[in-house]
């Protein structure tokens, strides 16, 4: 097999997905384990387990990248921001490479998101994209020139922890978020947020997907809630765009299904934006759920050859 080939790990809370992907981007050979959740060592032996099953499948030792749901602190090393706590604080890269001997590349998951849109998917085009991140969290990448921007404290890009800019009266404080403020984006956009914020003003228990087709089916209530979200998240993307002026912006999540954003968020933003015409693009990604094991193997870039 091609010695261009390499691996790429996305780490999340429930599961943990390892694939092969090759120098043109086809995914050779996936793999899906549950992740052991609140247990550090086991976290790691999997992910070990997981890479020397792969390297079998695939008959060689390639370059390893790796997606996860935090970022590594450029002070120390140990993981920070991760909303799977459980790695909050552990030297992760410094224990997979003594575990595998060599060397690996670990970035957020929203930025290997981002990565791997910038790279063949939505925004191959594009010379600045921004990933968005709408699901259980909210998170945001930016790659330029098909490269990752980490940033001084690797926190580029993580917008769902920015206030929600032009708050209505009735939007502030907002609600409590995980990381100690209120009214961050995350706590609007998140896919718990929508079914909370329906429920705070309908008292009805929905589900993002029941919403979304009440909503079509004409619902009052449900399209209310839907056009609060987007008015939400078209603010939310215009401070971005006023602030790095992306080509592209992907969404990604579960959240990314709703169609109906495609259109409404940009007809909205413009009226945020400091520009007379915005030419930047909202765009579904191309590689869905296969964007964070792409986007970690990524991190090892076409041009580099291990
Ligand atoms: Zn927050």
């Amino acid at each position: 097999m091609s010695g261009r080939l390499r691996i790429g790990i996305d780490l999340g809370g429930t599961k943990i997905e390892g694939a092969a992907v090759d120098a043109s981007g086809s995914v050779r050979f996936r793999r899906r384990v549950a992740t052991p959740a609140q247990d550090y060592a086991a976290t790691v032996d999997t992910i070990i387990v997981l890479i020397k099953a792969i390297e079998q499948e695939i008959g060689i030792a390639a370059p390893v990248g790796i997606g996860i749901p935090g970022a590594v602190s450029p002070t120390t090393g140990l993981i920070k921001n991760a909303n799977s706590t459980w790695l909050i604080g552990r030297p992760l890269q410094h224990d997979i490479e003594t575990a595998l001997g060599r060397p690996t590349r670990l970035a957020n998951d929203a930025n290997c998101f981002a990565l791997s849109e910038a790279t063949d998917g939505a925004g191959a085009a594009a010379e600045t994209v921004f990933g968005v991140i709408l699901g259980t969290g909210v998170g945001g990448g930016i790659a330029i020139g098909r490269q990752i921007l980490t940033g001084a404290n690797a926190i580029a890009g993580e917008w769902g922890h920015n206030p929600l800019p032009w708050p209505a009266p009735d939007e502030i404080p907002g609600p409590p978020c995980w990381c100690g403020r209120s009214g961050c984006l995350e706590t609007f956009l998140s896919g718990p947020a929508l079914a909370s914020e329906h429920h705070r003003h309908c008292g009805q228990e929905l589900s993002p997907p029941e919403i979304v087709e009440a909503a079509a089916a004409g619902n009052a209530d449900c399209r209310a809630t839907l056009g609060r979200y987007t008015d939400r998240l078209a603010r939310g993307l215009a401070s971005v765009i006023n602030l790095i002026d992306p080509g592209v912006i992907v969404l990604g999540g579960g959240l990314s299904g709703i169609s109906a954003l495609y259109e409404q968020v940009p007809r909205l933003w413009t009226r945020y934006i400091f520009s007379d015409r915005v030419i930047t693009r909202l765009l579904r990604p191309v590689h869905g759920d296969s964007s964070g094991v792409r986007g970690a193997a990524w991190l090892w870039p076409p041009d580099e050859v291990p």
